[in-house]
């Protein structure tokens, strides 16, 4: 039997330890009947790290994220944070890990089930069958560019300034990310940017391209430009199956594509770093929703985002797809059976609890899996 992984668990705040809880049955679930196996390690990390530590994020959870096969993360926040120091702010540890971790490849799917189609502000024939993947640039560009900041002109008047920067190599290397990606699904790549205005666009471009060239040439690439994208991607978003762009594009762009699948409660997400030498990448798995605080504690949150993103540590940390593709089919199974938390019911429906959502998922996972 091959050794267990090293799984770090950061349940955070808010709705973050309860929808944790179900994902550790299901970690418990894979422990118990599949070939692979977990070591598990859990720390606080935001406010809860703040309350116990006075840090988000303390050295000790650092160094665990470091070394850890891979990461998975509740949420971060919460209003009794609001005035806190800046760099004692939850999100200030969630930076962090990001940055220390080096996660330059942000994956964002946007996955319609085919029992929530009607979830979607679009009509049923244009997001039927919907599985995209948005892979954002995250460690660089105009977040990070400098300079930066607010001067004062000589008259007396003030501007602000942001840097929109890229090196070869940042693009280079999320760039391959999304040529590989693309290999194990339908093959086909879109780079999106503003090359018709924007010198980093250009420069994106021509290196996306040179890199295509050399090593990428089985996959389909196509450019587009950004602004094109995000209508493309309400007009006939079934035309893409990677799109990988910056930062700031990315940010935007993921955010729009995952409102084609209606709900924040589903939408998972994963951040990879670099490959070392023996081909390991740091990653860091997290819903994409936050900490809610309106419901936490209340045993209503839809856990099926953090499960989801558990799905895809089995697929991206460990190439385990079968074990991937076995939750999301539990999960796609117990939508058409009619199991909804309170964010995702439909007219007529009852609605389950954060706990028997996760009851629901295991008993379909022994189910499909006897
Ligand atoms: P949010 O995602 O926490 O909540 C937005 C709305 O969606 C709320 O009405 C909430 O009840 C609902 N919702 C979110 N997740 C849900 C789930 N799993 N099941 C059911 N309903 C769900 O965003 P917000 O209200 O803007 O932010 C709340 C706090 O979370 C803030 O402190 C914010 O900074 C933080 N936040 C953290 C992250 C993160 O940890 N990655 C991301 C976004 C926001």
């Amino acid at each position: 039997m091959a050794a267990n992984k090293t799984l770090l668990i950061l349940p955070g705040d808010g709705i973050g330890p309860e929808v944790m809880v179900q994902v550790r049955r299901i970690v418990d679930w894979f422990d118990r009947r599949r070939a692979v196996g977990f070591d598990i390690l859990e720390q606080p990390v935001g406010g809860a790290a703040y309350d116990a530590h006075g840090t988000p994020l303390t050295d000790e959870a650092l160094s665990e994220a470091m070394d850890a096969d891979a990461v998975l993360l509740g949420a971060v926040g919460g209003p009794q944070y609001d005035n806190a120091p800046r760099d004692k702010r939850p999100e200030a540890g969630l930076l962090r890990l990001r940055k220390e971790m080096d996660l330059f490849a942000n994956l964002r799917p946007a996955l319609v089930f085919d029992a929530l189609i009607d979830a979607s502000t679009l009509k049923r024939e244009v997001v039927e069958g919907l599985d995209i993947l948005i892979l954002r640039e995250l460690t660089a560009g105009v977040y990070f560019g400098e300079p930066r900041g607010v001067e004062t002109l000589a008259d007396g008047t003030r501007r602000a300034i942001d840097t929109q920067s890229y090196t070869e190599a940042e693009i280079q290397r999320v760039a391959a990310v999304g040529f590989e990606l693309a290999r194990k699904r339908s093959n086909r790549v879109h780079s999106v940017e503003k090359a018709n205005v924007m010198e980093t666009g250009v420069f994106w471009r021509e290196v996306v391209t040179d890199l295509h060239e050399s090593r990428f040439g089985d996959v389909e690439l196509q450019h587009m430009y950004a602004d094109n994208c995000a209508m493309q991607l309400v007009r006939q978003p079934r035309q893409f199956d990677v799109i990988v762009t910056d930062n700031l594009f990315g940010d935007i762009l993921s955010d729009c594509a995952a409102m084609l699948t209606g709900s924040l409660g589903m939408l998972p997400s994963a951040s990879l770093g670099a490959e070392d030498e023996t081909g390991r990448r740091r990653a860091m798995y997290e819903p994409v929703h936050g900490s809610a605080p309106d419901i936490a504690g209340k045993d209503m949150a839809n856990p099926l985002a953090t499960i989801l993103s558990f799905a895809m540590m089995l697929r991206y940390s460990f190439g385990l797809g079968d074990d991937a593709d076995l939750v999301e089919r539990a999960v796609q199974n117990v939508l058409a059976a009619g199991g909804r938390t309170q964010d995702i019911v439909g007219p007529g429906m009852e609605a389950v609890s954060t706990t028997g959502m996760g009851d629901a998922v295991l008993a379909e996972l022994d189910r499909i899996a006897a």
